[in-house]
C-alpha cells in the first residue's frame, strides 16, 4: 500500500475484461443485486414513516460532521471516562501498528473479527498476520472470501460473487484440511452449520476480538454494531481483549440521533426493518457484568477523512455503507467489485477512493471508466449523497489534470465543437448514417473506427434511424 488505500495494481482493462468473462459471477450478482434493490423499493413502499425517519437521519449525520473536531473530543472522553483506551491514527500505518501493538503487549495469538470495511481499508489481517497473530474472519461472508482468499466484492455482502455450489467447494477444501467428512449438498442450512461449527470453537479460544463500528455515539461514547448472524456479541463478549477501529465520520452526536439512522443501512441495503443483531459497547467488563473484554481499545482512524470536512466533498463522510448504490448500478452488476481495483467498489466506492487517496491516479480513472452517468445512485442514496454529481466532478477534474492521449482529446474537442451547433449535428447525423452502412451486420452495428470501437464489444448501439424527428416533421408538417 503506497497511498491511504489498497489497490489493485492491475490494469482497468485487465480487471473489466477478467471479470466481464466470469459469466458465472455476473449471474450470481444480477440475480442477488436485482433481488437486493428490488427488496428495498419495496421495504420502503411498505413502511410509511421510512422516509420521514432517513430524513432526520440524514440530518443527523450532516450535522455530526459539521461538528465533527468536539465530538472526537467529547468520544474521547466518554470512552476513557468508561474504562477504554482511545488511540488516535492519522492514517492506515499508524492504525496498524496501534492494533499490532496492544496484540503484542497481551499475548495475542488468536483474534476473531467481526465485518468492517475499515480494517479493509487499513489491511489489518496483513498487520496482524505479519506479527504472527491468527485472524479468523467471523460474518459468514467474510468466512467464505477469507478461505478464497480474496477481497470483499460488496461493502455490505463480501461474497455475494459467489454461488453456494462455490461456497460448497470452498468448505469441502476446508473439511479435507481438518480430515472432515464432504456436505451433502450445497443447502444454505447446511453451509451455515458448517461455518458456525469451524467458528464456534474460534469464539471460545480466541485471545482479542476486533470489530469495526458501524456508529460510534458521542453522549455515551457507545459504539454500535449491526449483524445478520449476532457473530459480532461474540466478538465483543468472548475474548478478554477487544480493539475497535472506527473511521471518525461515523460518530453521530446523540442517541436520539443514532434513532433516526439505526434502520437505515439494514432497510436500504437488504430491505429488513432492522438488522438483526444490534451490539452496543460502551465500554470494558465491569465488576457487575458477567461477560465482556477487560480491556476496551479504540482506534479513530482519519486516513483523510478530515481533509474532506468543510469542502463540497462532505457529503460523502455521510455514507452508512449499506451497499444500495452498488445494488443498482448497472456497472456493478456486470463487473463486481474486484475489478474496481479499490477495497470500495461501485459508485460510492469510486467517490470514496478517489477522494480520500488522491495520489493515485487509478482511482480517479474509474470516475470515467466505471460510470455510466444514469444517476440510478444519486436517486436511491438514503443519506442523499450526489454521488453521480460527485463522479461527474471527479470527471472535470480529471481531464483538468491528466494528460490524455492527443487523439482522445482532439476527438473529443472536435465532438464538442461540431454538437454544439445545430448545423454541425444535423451534418454529422446525416455523415454517420450514410457511414453506419458499412458497419451493419444482422441489423446491429459490429464494428466502429478508433474510440468508438471498444464500446461495441459489450454493448448493443442503437442504429442512427432513417430520419430524424426533425426530419420526420420538416416532411410531414413543413417548416
Ligand atoms: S453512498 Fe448511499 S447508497 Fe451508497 S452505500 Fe453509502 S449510504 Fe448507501
Amino acid at each position: 500500500m503506497s497511498g491511504r488505500l489498497p489497490y489493485d495494481p492491475r490494469p482497468w482493462r485487465v480487471r473489466r475484461d477478467s471479470a466481464l468473462g466470469n459469466s458465472s459471477m455476473r449471474d450470481t450478482l444480477q440475480r442477488v443485486a436485482g433481488r437486493l434493490s428490488k427488496a428495498k423499493s419495496t421495504a420502503y413502499g411498505d413502511y410509511q414513516i421510512a422516509d420521514k425517519w432517513r430524513l432526520a437521519g440524514v440530518a443527523a449525520k450532516r450535522r455530526a460532521i459539521s461538528q465533527i473536531d468536539e465530538l472526537v473530543v467529547q468520544v474521547i472522553g466518554e470512552i476513557e471516562r468508561h474504562g477504554g483506551k482511545v488511540h488516535r491514527a492519522r492514517d492506515a500505518a499508524e492504525a496498524v501498528r496501534c492494533v499490532v501493538e496492544v496484540a503484542q503487549k497481551n499475548g495475542v495469538k488468536l483474534a476473531v473479527k467481526s465485518k468492517s470495511m475499515v480494517t479493509e481499508e487499513i489491511e489489518l489481517n496483513k498487520g496482524l498476520e505479519d506479527a504472527g497473530v491468527q485472524v479468523v474472519e467471523t460474518d459468514l461472508g467474510e468466512y467464505i472470501i477469507q478461505l478464497a482468499h480474496e477481497k470483499p466484492s460488496h461493502i455490505l455482502a463480501p461474497a455475494i460473487h459467489r454461488n453456494r455450489g462455490q461456497v460448497k467447494e470452498l468448505f469441502d477444501v476446508e473439511a479435507d484440511r481438518q480430515g472432515m467428512a464432504h456436505l451433502a449438498n450445497a443447502d444454505i442450512e447446511q453451509l451455515t452449520q458448517f461455518a458456525r461449527q469451524q467458528l464456534r470453537q474460534e469464539f471460545l479460544s480466541a485471545d482479542m476480538g476486533v470489530t469495526g463500528g458501524n456508529f460510534l455515539v458521542a453522549e455515551t461514547g457507545t459504539i454500535v454494531l449491526i449483524t445478520n448472524e449476532g457473530n459480532a456479541d461474540m466478538v465483543t463478549s468472548l475474548p478478554p481483549l477487544l480493539v475497535s477501529i472506527v473511521g471518525i465520520e461515523k460518530i453521530v452526536g446523540t442517541w436520539d440521533d443514532l434513532s433516526y439512522l439505526l434502520q437505515q443501512p439494514a432497510l436500504s441495503g437488504v430491505g429488513q426493518r432492522l438488522s438483526s443483531y444490534t451490539t452496543f459497547v460502551s465500554g470494558p467488563r465491569d465488576e457487575s457484568a458477567m461477560d465482556g473484554p477487560d480491556q476496551w481499545h479504540v482506534v479513530l482512524l482519519d486516513n483523510g477523512r478530515r481533509n474532506l470536512v468543510g469542502t463540497p466533498e462532505e457529503s460523502i463522510l455521510s455514507c452508512i455503507r449499506c451497499g444500495a448504490c452498488l445494488n443498482v448500478c448497472p456497472v456493478f452488476r456486470q463487473i463486481g467489485g474486484h475489478a474496481y481495483g479499490s477495497v470500495y467498489p461501485g459508485p460510492i466506492g469510486i467517490v470514496v477512493s478517489a477522494n480520500l487517496d488522491p495520489s493515485m491516479p487509478s482511482f480517479l480513472d474509474l470516475a470515467s471508466q466505471a460510470c455510466s452517468m444514469c444517476y440510478a445512485c444519486s436517486e436511491v442514496c438514503p443519506m442523499d449523497i450526489p454521488l453521480a454529481d460527485e463522479i461527474l466532478t471527479l470527471r472535470n477534474h480529471r481531464v483538468k489534470t491528466m494528460a490524455e492521449p492527443l487523439l482522445v482529446r482532439r476527438t473529443y474537442e472536435m465532438w464538442g465543437r461540431l454538437w454544439s451547433t445545430k448545423a454541425g449535428y444535423q451534418k454529422t447525423i446525416r455523415i454517420a448514417r450514410l457511414g453506419q452502412r458499412f458497419l451493419i451486420q444482422k441489423k446491429k452495428l459490429r464494428w466502429a473506427p478508433g474510440l468508438f470501437g471498444g464500446w461495441l464489444k459489450t454493448r448493443d448501439m442503437p442504429l442512427i434511424p432513417p430520419e430524424t424527428f426533425r426530419e420526420w416533421w420538416a416532411k410531414t408538417h413543413g417548416e
